[in-house]
């Protein structure tokens, strides 16, 4: 924490001010914090013990400080930030608080999706909303953890897209137009921005803005019937979950050519997402519908599914 109360009851603020030693407690639950200072340490609080604080349940770890500190440094001159906001309804302390209606939160460890969930919805039941930005150990990479579906957001002009905080090359990353293969690998597309470049407001709306198309190809799996057999054949989960609902369909997926198999790399797919409140069917629907009317065999342009709504549009609905 950057934040503490002295015992007259001042808050201060590392990151503003040099601090002297004393007692310092946590502006939310009040227990005793300990000013951490030293050459190879990030000047910071942290509970004498975290047992009796029902707001903060681990220690932070230097990259979360420091991603921390970078979002409330290009914040604080652009609009209103607060460092540390304890939001004492839900028992919860905002990293980096802006404008009242927006809860920055860094992630830079794994926890439990329940409890994730949990704390998304502490902020909507407030009236703010939550943006999670995601430290070195959460970056997505080949394929999406169970976890990481829930830090997934939505827009029509970016598709699925995920927010990430780069220490090393000091950039805040967007991936985005997130898709998946049958194989479960992800595809995507990044955009970097230079920390303390531009307005971060601006950059956190990018996804919303008025943008070119922006498309890429992928190319089709031959290898995938192979692939389909053997994940049948050894039992896999899913794919026998895929196969019970073929046969009701009076289909065997067994019989299946490359052909029926296309288009291979759709839009992430899931039960539900805890950042994401749209109803996607009709972006499931037209994607499917475009690449039917395509039947192109070998790749797949990807598009943002404002595209597939424009085409859906424009082309089916006559
Ligand atoms: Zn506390």
């Amino acid at each position: 924490m950057f934040v503490a109360r002295e015992t007259k009851g001042k808050i201060v603020n590392v990151l503003e001010e040099k601090c002297e030693k004393q007692d310092y407690f946590c502006p939310a639950c009040g227990g005793r914090v300990i000013l951490r200072q030293g050459k190879r340490v990030r000047t910071h609080f942290a509970h004498e013990t975290l047992k009796d604080c029902l707001f903060v349940f681990e220690n932070e770890s230097p990259e979360h400080l420091n991603n921390k500190e970078v979002l409330y440094q290009w914040l604080k001159n652009e609009t209103k930030v607060q460092l540390e906001y304890p939001i004492h309804e839900i028992k919860q302390i905002a990293d980096v608080f802006v404008n009242n209606n927006l809860a920055l939160e860094v992630q830079c460890s794994y926890l439990p999706q329940e409890k994730l969930k949990e704390r998304s919805e502490g902020y909507r039941s407030q009236g703010f909303e939550v943006l999670w930005l995601l430290g070195k150990k959460l970056w997505l990479k080949e394929r999406l953890t169970p976890l990481q579906y829930h830090f997934l957001y939505f827009s029509q002009n970016m598709g699925f897209y995920a927010w990430e905080l780069d220490q090393d090359k000091q950039v805040l990353r967007l991936k985005y137009l997130l898709h998946q293969d049958l194989r479960g690998k992800l595809y995507y597309k990044i955009k970097e921005f230079a920390f303390y470049k531009g307005s971060l407001l601006e950059i956190f709306r990018v996804p919303f803005k008025r943008q070119q198309i922006s498309n890429f190809r992928v190319f089709e799996d031959k290898q995938i019937c192979h692939y389909i057999q053997q994940q049948l054949y050894y039992q896999n989960p899913f794919w026998m979950k895929q196969q019970a609902e073929a046969y009701q369909k009076g289909e065997n997926l067994l019989t299946f050519s490359l052909k029926d198999w296309y288009p291979q790399v759709k839009p992430i797919l899931a039960n539900d997402f805890c950042q994401i409140s749209q109803d996607l069917s009709s972006y499931y629907t037209n994607f499917q519908t475009y690449y039917q009317t395509k039947m192109q065999n070998d790749f797949q342009n990807l598009y943002p599914p404002a595209f597939y709504h424009q085409y859906f549009r424009e082309n089916v609905v006559k």
